[in-house]
């Protein structure tokens, strides 16, 4: 199975906008971050986590040609505004492209993108996509998918599970119900945004001590945005954990 973090930014991508702060006008590349996506590429399928305002511009840094299914873990504009995206692919494979989430995030994309899903809406091309509920864990491809609740604030979201490899996105808290699905994990993806606490993302403190508790073999920090430095942060982080970059792969 290969890991290919897409990206490792948060909703505004890092440089955001307009700022001249010290992480964004950096010259080192790994100081750039686009919109935090996924790929998982298993038997020579690739299955994406998220539909990110950049899938365009991701998928032509890392030269995909095809998406097999796409997973979303929920419906904040940074995970899903790049859906349309899916269109390219459509064109190349000629099919359907099948994608999973929960009932209320598949029901909300419906209500959001309701031009996709709507039949009379003809003409400029449009994503053709076949929308599937899911609860519990799922088979694609031969690999095994558990979708994972956990805390995104006050909203309880999916993380998924890939064997023995979990993304945790968007994530302030972990319910206790879902700690024993994240144990003996050979690879933890989660999100820690910056330094300062946050009410809907761990913070560098809290990914920390999500590491402490489930030790995972090797945890790889994401959703990051303009406060952490690539080098500086990465030079203090214990071993085992590794702040993320775009277009990072991991072999597993
Ligand atoms: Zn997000
Ligand atoms: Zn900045
Ligand atoms: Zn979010």
């Amino acid at each position: 199975m290969k890991i290919l973090l897409l990206g490792c930014g948060t909703s505004t991508g890092v440089p955001m906008v307009g700022c001249k702060c010290k992480i964004c006008t950096s010259t080192n590349i790994k100081n750039q971050r686009t919109r935090s996506s996924l790929l998982v590429e298993y038997n020579q399928k690739n299955i994406l986590v998220d539909t990110s305002p950049d899938l365009r511009s991701q998928a032509l840094a890392n030269k995909i040609e095809r998406i097999d299914a796409v997973l979303f873990t929920h419906t904040h504009a940074d995970h899903i505004h790049g859906i349309d995206e899916l269109r390219s692919f459509n064109f190349i494979q000629l099919s359907e492209i099948p994608c999973y989430g929960s009932e209320e995030t598949i029901n909300q994309i419906r209500q959001i993108f309701s031009y996709i899903f709507n039949d009379n809406f003809i003409g400029g091309g449009k994503p053709i996509l076949k929308m599937h509920i899911v609860s519990s864990k799922f088979n694609l491809y031969g690999l095994d998918i558990v979708p994972i609740k956990i805390l995104h604030g006050n909203q309880t979201i999916f993380a998924y599970k890939f064997g023995n490899v979990a993304y945790l996105s968007d994530c302030s808290g972990i319910p206790e119900d879902s700690k024993p699905l994240l144990k003996d994990l050979k690879l933890l993806i989660l999100d820690a945004l910056r330094y300062q606490f946050h009410p809907t993302h761990f913070n560098l403190e809290g990914a920390l001590k999500v590491v402490e508790e489930l030790k995972p073999q090797r945890a790889i920090f994401t959703h990051m945005g303009h406060q952490l430095d690539y080098e500086e942060v990465n030079r203090e982080l214990p071993e085992g954990t590794e702040l993320a970059h775009d277009g990072m792969v991991v072999e597993i």
